[in-house]
């Protein structure tokens, strides 16, 4: 038996390299650099600040912001107990966001704190393609907006970043799920309309059938889906406020020029959402088709101990399945940054006299990289191509003496033969 280790199933490396095999995930940490590296500048552009929050959280935060009856909080949750305190790994990234615009009083600063994440997060799922235990979400939180800009501006945000990573071929879809006092109506009607059928549903249903009736609205299930066809919809149960909100997202989504879908069986898989929900689908990720999915929450901050409302509204996209969407769309991402300078030295006396300048070099600005193996020359030039060095700088015992060092041009292959006072310059230039 090996006693060598492996990634836990549901999370992975990633590594410098593009990994070949498709179970493992698809892009290197350069390309995560780079998006990640989008996704900074867009929120830049929008005003919205970064905010980093534990991994570890009060396991009652995230039951009590997410809901008891969700899948996260009944069946997801890597929770734990040590002490008389109960941990969780954050299942997503919103309770505790505003758990910590609650603790800090960042109501106090005035306005709507904007504010963006990018981290990890977990969940025990089925690990399959596009689902996994450790994944990683960005995503946004407007925190004290109440204004119907707010919903159109975070949608339209998300699809900036997919845009301006060139990527197009996605959908977003649309709902309004009401306020809290418009919900209780809608769950009773839809009640009354699946009882009688009850014995079409599948065992999930029929559990959520009176507990959590709104989650059977988004059933994969085609029976359910047709049966559904018939159901009473939110829309004709919305109270007067959330159907003037819900008509002012959609005329800014307008006036932005973005095409959406309405669908009055979106419906999240967390309590906490009210008035606007949405999703972003890309069409080519097969079952785990959603990019990102968000809206408003306005409840939330009530449900975890505030006593007053503090409207808000957010998305949480994940970054896997933005590389698994980037991958099939043919968009290629940047691999590793070539040296701009490759030092190959021959023999101890050289290696030593360039250790210092290469320090130099680095200061300077430049990326300089070496053979750290005492290798053959032949080697290293080899090591040079294979990294696609821009230069290459030569020193031996010969151009020691002689107070030179060959500069070689890795694009023309001209090779020339400079004074080593002159090589910062010429390295530089
Ligand atoms: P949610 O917090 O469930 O609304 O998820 C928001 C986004 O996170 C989804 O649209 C996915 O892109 C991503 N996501 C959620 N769960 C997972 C998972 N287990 N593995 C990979 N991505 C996920």
């Amino acid at each position: 038996m090996s006693d060598s280790f492996q990634n836990i199933p549901g999370t992975f490396d990633i590594l410098p390299q593009t990994q070949s095999s498709a179970s493992d995930n698809v892009a290197s940490s350069h390309a995560w650099q780079y998006v990640e590296g989008v996704i900074r500048r867009v929120m830049h552009r929008h005003g919205v600040q970064e905010i980093r929050t534990p991994i570890l959280e009060p396991t009652a935060l995230i039951a009590r912001g997410i809901g008891q009856l969700t899948d996260i909080v009944s069946k997801e949750m890597f929770a734990f107990e040590r002490g008389n305190t109960h941990y969780v790994l954050r299942p997503e990234v919103t309770a505790p966001v505003m758990r910590a615009y609650l603790q800090h009083h960042l109501a106090q600063l005035g306005g709507v704190q904007r504010l963006y994440y990018i981290g990890p997060c977990f969940r025990a799922e089925r690990p399959q393609k596009g689902r996994y235990r450790q994944f990683h979400q960005f995503g946004t939180e407007y925190i004290g907006a109440d204004d119907a800009r707010a919903d159109a501006e975070t949608i339209l945000l998300a699809v900036d970043i997919y845009r301006e990573l060139g990527l197009s071929d996605f959908t977003v879809r649309l709902n309004s799920l009401g306020a809290a006092s418009s919900r209780p109506a809608y769950k009773a009607a839809l009640q009354d309309f699946l009882r009688p059928h009850v014995a079409q549903l599948s065992e999930t249903s029929r559990e959520r059938l009176e507990s959590n009736p709104l989650r059977i609205l988004d059933s994969k299930i085609d029976a359910e889906r047709k049966l559904l066809e018939q159901a009473p919809v939110m829309r004709d149960f919305l109270d007067e406020d959330s159907k003037v909100h819900y008509d002012e997202v959609k005329t800014h989504l307008r006036a932005a020029g973005l095409p959406f879908e309405e669908d009055p069986f979106l419906v999240r898989g967390l309590d906490y959402y009210t008035r606007t929900a949405f999703e972003i689908e890309s069409p080519v990720l097969g079952a785990q088709s959603a990019l990102a999915g968000g809206g408003r929450y306005d409840l939330l901050a009530s449900e975890i101990g505030s006593k007053q409302d503090v409207p808000a509204v957010g998305f949480a996209a994940g970054m896997e399945r933005l590389f698994l969407a980037l991958d099939v769309a043919g968009i290629a991402l940047p691999d590793a940054e070539n040296p701009d300078v490759f030092v190959v030295t021959l023999g101890e006396r050289a290696a030593a006299f360039a250790f210092p300048h290469i320090r130099t070099w680095r200061q300077a600005g430049l990326r300089v990289v070496y053979d750290l193996k005492g290798r053959s020359m032949k080697a290293q030039m080899r090591e040079a191509n294979r990294q696609q060095a821009r230069r290459v700088v030569i020193l031996g015992d010969a151009e020691l003496d002689a107070g030179t060092a060959q500069l070689k041009h890795m694009d023309t292959g001209e090779q020339q033969s400079v004074s080593l006072d002159s090589l910062p310059a010429k390295l530089t230039e």
